[in-house]
């Protein structure tokens, strides 16, 4: 089964402590994409202006990325500008210039209406909104979201949440939406208005899910060097939904295992600037990285003394 992605197709300019990357490849539904087209075929919605490197974009079409519903539009293409300091689990954003995403309204092609599997990258929640309206009837709903809108759309968000299933997002945008510092009292806030998993990433400290009947945990994968940490979220999202996609199958047993590829998907996309890494890699890669999760949190209980 395929996946539609909805989000942001950007030019991304980040700095971190080991380097600085200029309009490189970036937005929610690139870094989606990359991951997702792992795992599934992938059909990305979404805008880019005239100076838009689309020729870049091939690379995500050889993936298996279905690009038809990329509008071509008049004007700026989306660019975000970041840094990243000795603390790699916060960007810092130094400038967001929505260009031809001001005026966007997508339009789902006909061929996508059916899609079972949706996901609703970052933008702004009138357009994931606006998405779900052209949606024939998907198994799944999942979303994302990011500080900038819920400071901006935080009605619309709180609206957008009674009509997805699944919403990931970080520990930090957990607690502003919600105004609960801690994390359970967090997921409860949001599993009580709509969605009936919730998925709180934190950065190098792993990710929990929550359903309203039981917690699950992964870690991140211990790397020694992480490079960038853009797109980590996205990517995660990527793995996390392109193997329900693949496997079609919604438990909890799943579900489990889909954060654990969601997990290997962002462990790999802050080894290199942009969605390079995602590229480099093949199936036999994620199965290794999964493997050594597994490895990673494997304990026998019955040795308790
Ligand atoms: P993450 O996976 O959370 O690191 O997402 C990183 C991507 O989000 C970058 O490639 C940015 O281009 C994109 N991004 C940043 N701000 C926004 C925004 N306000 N709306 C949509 N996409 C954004």
């Amino acid at each position: 089964m395929s996946v539609l992605v909805v989000g942001s197709v950007a030019l991304d300019s980040v700095e971190t402590p080991f380097g600085k990357a200029d309009e490189v490849l970036g937005g929610s539904a690139t870094y989606f994409s990359a991951s997702a087209s792992h795992q599934t075929k992938v059909q990305l919605v979404g805008v880019v202006g005239a100076d838009y490197p689309v020729d870049k974009l091939q690379a995500l079409a050889e993936r298996g990325v279905d690009l038809s519903g990329l509008e071509h539009a008049e004007g700026e293409s989306f660019r975000w500008r970041g840094r990243y300091r000795h603390d790699l689990n916060s960007a810092e954003t130094l400038e967001t210039r929505l260009g031809v995403f001001s005026h966007f309204r997508p339009k789902i092609p006909a061929a996508f209406k059916s899609a079972e599997f949706v996901f609703l990258g970052n933008i702004d929640p009138r357009l994931q909104l606006e998405v779900l309206k052209q949606v024939d009837k998907p198994r799944l709903v999942a979303c994302d979201t990011m500080n900038f809108w819920i400071e901006s759309r935080r009605d619309d968000l709180i609206e957008l949440l009674k009509h997805v299933d699944l919403i990931t997002l970080n520990d930090g945008e957990a607690r502003q939406l919600t105004e609960r510092a801690n994390l359970v009292q967090a997921a409860r806030w949001i599993l009580e208005r709509g969605p009936k998993t919730v998925v709180i990433k934190k950065g190098e400290h792993g990710a929990f899910m929550f359903t309203s009947s039981s917690v699950f945990f992964a870690p991140a994968y211990p790397l020694e060097s992480v490079f960038d940490p853009t797109g980590a979220g996205d990517s995660f999202a990527g793995g996390f939904i392109g193997y329900l996609a693949r496997t079609g199958d919604l438990s909890d047993a799943s579900l489990r295992r889909a954060v654990i590829h969601g997990s290997a998907m962002g462990s790999f996309v802050v080894e290199g600037f942009s969605i390079t890494r995602l590229l480099e890699i093949n199936r036999a890669d994620i199965a290794r990285r999964v493997a050594e999760f597994h490895e990673l949190v494997a304990f026998d209980k019955s040795l308790d003394s």
